[in-house]
């Protein structure tokens, strides 16, 4: 923990969305209130609790003070959204009041969090400026959700995302590559892209899995009971992803530091120019970044 008088006050490392890389990171609560991922250790030194009021006003004053022109706010810790709907009417005015120069708040989410909010309170979320959810979907196989401890089946994922953008609020969904149990990798790429389809989010964050020390995900390789993917196998993974998924617009993003080759597809226009880039790098033809330059 730390905390000066020229910082807000934060708990632990804090975990936030690339696109948020500019904004005023706001830890409201600590740790994820799910926290059982098997290829999650993010949180595992954190035990989930809302943090008081008073100390959220201190963090209020010091980003007025320090970020008086940023127009986006981030609220941290993992699956935030969780926080019962008392707490975001408390939190909401406090924000306005204080940075009133705000236009976008995001915030993580897992499925179970917005199951627990009504259609009325993500408008009324909305309505004081929550502009984006960041979603953490993984797989859209049951087998495989059930095999890294997602706490939601498809279907559930799917009618929360859709809540997410029927309340007006723009949805950033994550899957993961790389996780599904043995022989399921197929299943899972399939799967994964009709449940985006069925979402059709205005962003898609595709990530590779790393095997983190510490992780249920290590002890499962350790025993041999888990097959970490090859290079090859993770772009086969997500060409047939890909091919799998529909959006009516929105980007589909491979980009990040986990993936061996980066990625930004438009949708639906780019998507067969980005097949055939993934054909030549599976074939060998397209330089991949190397693994000692993969992270999370
Ligand atoms: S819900 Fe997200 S933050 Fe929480 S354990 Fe799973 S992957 Fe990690």
């Amino acid at each position: 923990m730390w905390n000066t008088i020229d910082n807000l006050d934060y708990e632990g490392a804090i975990y936030r969305p690339p696109s948020e890389a500019r904004s005023i990171i706001l830890q409201v609560t600590v740790g994820c209130s799910h926290n059982k991922c098997t290829f999650c250790t993010s949180f595992k030194d954190k035990r989930f609790r809302i943090k008081d009021q008073a100390a959220v006003v201190s963090d209020l004053k010091k980003a007025a003070r320090l970020y008086p022109k940023n127009k986006r706010l981030f609220i941290a810790d993992g699956d935030a959204l969780i926080m019962p709907m008392s707490y975001w009417q408390w939190l909401m005015p406090a924000i306005r009041e204080h940075l009133p120069w705000v236009e976008r708040i995001g915030v993580y989410a897992t499925g179970r969090a917005i199951r627990k909010k009504s259609a009325d309170d993500l408008q009324w979320l909305r309505e004081y400026r929550l502009g984006i959810i960041y979603m953490g979907v993984e797989s859209g196989d049951p087998e495989t959700l059930a095999y890294v401890n997602k706490e939601s089946t498809a279907e559930q994922l799917i009618e929360a995302g859709q809540k997410v953008k029927a309340a007006g609020i723009n949805l950033s969904v994550t899957v993961l590559l790389g996780i599904a149990p043995t022989g399921r990798s197929l299943a899972h790429s399939q799967r994964t892209g009709e449940l985006l389809t069925a979402m059709n989010p205005d962003y898609v964050g595709v990530l590779s899995v790393i095997m983190c020390e510490g992780s249920e995900l290590e002890k499962l390789v350790n025993q041999g009971r888990h097959h970490m993917l090859t290079s090859v196998e993770i772009l086969m993974e997500l060409r047939e992803m890909l091919i799998y998924t529909e959006l009516s617009k929105g980007l589909f993003m491979a980009n990040h530091a986990s993936n061996y080759l980066p990625l930004k597809v438009e949708m639906p226009q780019g998507k067969i120019q980005a097949i055939n880039m993934l054909d030549a790098a599976i074939n060998g033809q397209v330089h991949l970044r190397p693994e000692s330059l993969r992270a999370l």
